[in-house]
């Protein structure tokens, strides 16, 4: 059984490594991607669930840390709804998020596309 203070420092050392791994990516990714594997283990072995600003960062194909713009690459999809299609640079993984219009915005049909 694993205490809840245990689980409190395997969250913080997640948000510590995964902290580190972005500042890291653009310099050493190598290191990066070591330090993202860690607070991935942490989290399976503690069953902390990972924040989800940082599950994005990895990939659903190969599990390895992605960043946009380095090995990830991020583009807005959709004409009627909005899309975010993740790319892994790594497998060639595609991940589409749908993200919800804000209202008042994106919900115009005059933006579809004719054929
Ligand atoms: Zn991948």
């Amino acid at each position: 059984m694993v205490g809840v203070r245990v689980r409190d420092l395997a969250r913080q050392r997640i948000e510590l490594l995964m902290e580190c791994a972005l500042r890291w990516a653009s310099k050493d990714l190598e290191l990066a991607k070591r330090q993202a594997e860690l607070a991935r283990r942490l989290s399976m072995k503690y069953r902390v669930r990972m924040p989800f600003k940082y599950r994005m960062l990895f990939c659903k194909g190969c599990k390895t840390f992605i960043v946009p713009g380095i090995n990830a690459r991020v583009r807005i999809s959709g004409s009627s709804y909005r899309a975010l299609t993740i790319t892994c640079l790594e497998c060639g993984h595609i991940y589409r998020k749908l993200i919800k219009p804000r209202a008042g915005e994106g919900t115009s049909p005059s933006s579809r596309p004719k054929r």
